[in-house]
């Protein structure tokens, strides 16, 4: 008999999730990480009391009751709620688009003002199924807004023309014809009282955890040690790269210390023309509305991802989806071995999806186990 009933491969969302409820249903597990800290992207360092999101900035949305339950019962949140503003050619921008950014951009008062001008600005494009995320943006939005909120923050964002571009990454953002800046529509949102750690270690109480520890290092004998493996490290990493590798977005982070107490006035700020080199300040002091006399402020340069660089946003084109499925093929047929989260499922996954694909799945895995 192995020591542990599952070995979980990744300290993030999902692996501590699954862990969680793995341990709640009695079951003895080992998470393994190779990074030195838990918590996968959404660990924070704290630096002079400020959480500095070490790995882009994460604000917490739901509309499910018992995933926004489920992460209260750790820690408590807090009533922030994302708001960014976009600068573009030093003019500031509310976000989502709403009837402040139209208000900002074509002195318009009233949303059926608003839907006009849009109206009129893609009568003549006639795009009736957007190909791509330019034509899905023109569609929306009209060329306006698309020149200058979008198409410059979208291709230095992923390295590539948004005619190149899957349509469903600009859904993401809302359009509203109401002054309503809240960039997600979700019921529920917040930010961690204390910071995303207190989260993480709550998932993870009372189970073992080693930290600096990869799994590609000596896979045999980490399997040994479980009677099933979970792993949530990238699917073709786990396959050796036998049908090629899949292609993720990376990004780089320079973090900065300032002493003074308020440097941009918001948590976010969005820098939308291609030629300056990062897409958003983040300051992190704002996530808690922090008092401090100091603050930290990062950017967030895109870069190019190669093998051994952090894999962040996986580009889920028709290529890389159709090589992902040559490999969820092989997955599918592991018997002792459960695949998730953002970098297994390869899916540009929020956190509360990441918790409630990790729920259904701990669920399934442990119900069978049971019964
Ligand atoms: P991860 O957090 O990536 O965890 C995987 C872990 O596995 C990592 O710790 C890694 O070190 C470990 N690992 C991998 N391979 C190995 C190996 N071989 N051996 C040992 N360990 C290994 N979501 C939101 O809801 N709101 C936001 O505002 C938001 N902002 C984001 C901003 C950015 C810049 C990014 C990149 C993502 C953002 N997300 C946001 C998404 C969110 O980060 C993810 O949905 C979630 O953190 C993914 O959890 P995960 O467990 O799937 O993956
Ligand atoms: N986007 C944009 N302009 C902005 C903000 C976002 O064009 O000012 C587009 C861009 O293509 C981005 C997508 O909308 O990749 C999704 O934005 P989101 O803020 O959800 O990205 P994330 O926080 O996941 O990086």
């Amino acid at each position: 008999m192995a020591e542990f009933d599952y070995v979980i491969v990744g300290a993030g969302l999902f692996g501590t999730t699954f862990a969680h409820q793995a341990k709640k249903a009695g079951k003895k597990c080992l998470v393994i990480d190779k990074r030195s800290h838990i918590g996968g992207n959404i660990y924070c360092k704290d630096v002079d009391g400020i959480n500095v999101h070490q790995y882009g900035a994460h604000i917490f949305h739901t509309n499910d009751k018992n995933i926004w339950n489920f992460v209260n019962s750790f820690v408590e949140f807090n009533r922030y709620t994302n708001s960014p503003v976009a600068n573009h050619e030093g003019k500031l921008y509310n976000l989502p688009f709403n009837m402040n950014t139209f208000h900002q951009l074509w002195g318009v008062i009233s949303p059926q003002e608003a839907q006009e001008k849009i109206a009129e600005q893609i009568a003549s494009l006639n795009i009736t199924e957007p190909q791509n995320l330019e034509e899905q943006a023109l569609k929306l939005v009209g060329p306006d807004i698309y020149e200058k909120l979008i198409k410059g923050y979208t291709e230095k964002q992923w390295g590539r023309k948004a005619t190149e571009l899957p349509a469903f990454i600009i859904k993401r953002l809302p359009v509203r014809f109401t002054f309503d800046n809240n960039y997600f529509n979700d019921k529920y949102q917040g930010i961690p009282i204390g910071g995303y750690n207190k989260l993480s270690e709550g998932l993870l109480e009372g189970i073992e955890v080693r930290l600096n520890t990869n799994f590609g290092d000596d896979v045999a004998y980490f399997k040994s040690l479980g009677d099933k493996l979970v792993y949530t490290g990238p699917l073709d990493e786990y396959y050796n790269y036998q049908f090629g590798e899949l292609e993720y977005r990376s990004l780089r982070f320079e973090h900065k210390q300032l002493e003074m107490e308020n440097y941009q006035g918001n948590a976010v700020v969005n820098y939308t023309e291609s030629h300056i080199p990062y897409t958003r300040i983040i300051e992190h002091k704002h996530f808690e509305f922090g008092t401090q006399p100091h603050t930290v402020i990062t950017y967030e340069y895109p870069a190019t991802w190669e093998k051994g660089m952090e894999p962040y946003y996986p580009m889920n084109d028709e290529k890389n989806n159709r090589r992902f499925k040559e490999y969820t093929a092989l997955s599918e047929g592991e018997a002792n071995v459960l695949f998730g989260g953002r970098l297994a499922e390869y899916r540009y996954y929020d956190m509360h999806q990441v918790i409630g694909s990790a729920l259904v799945k701990a669920k399934q895995e442990l119900h069978a186990a049971v019964s």
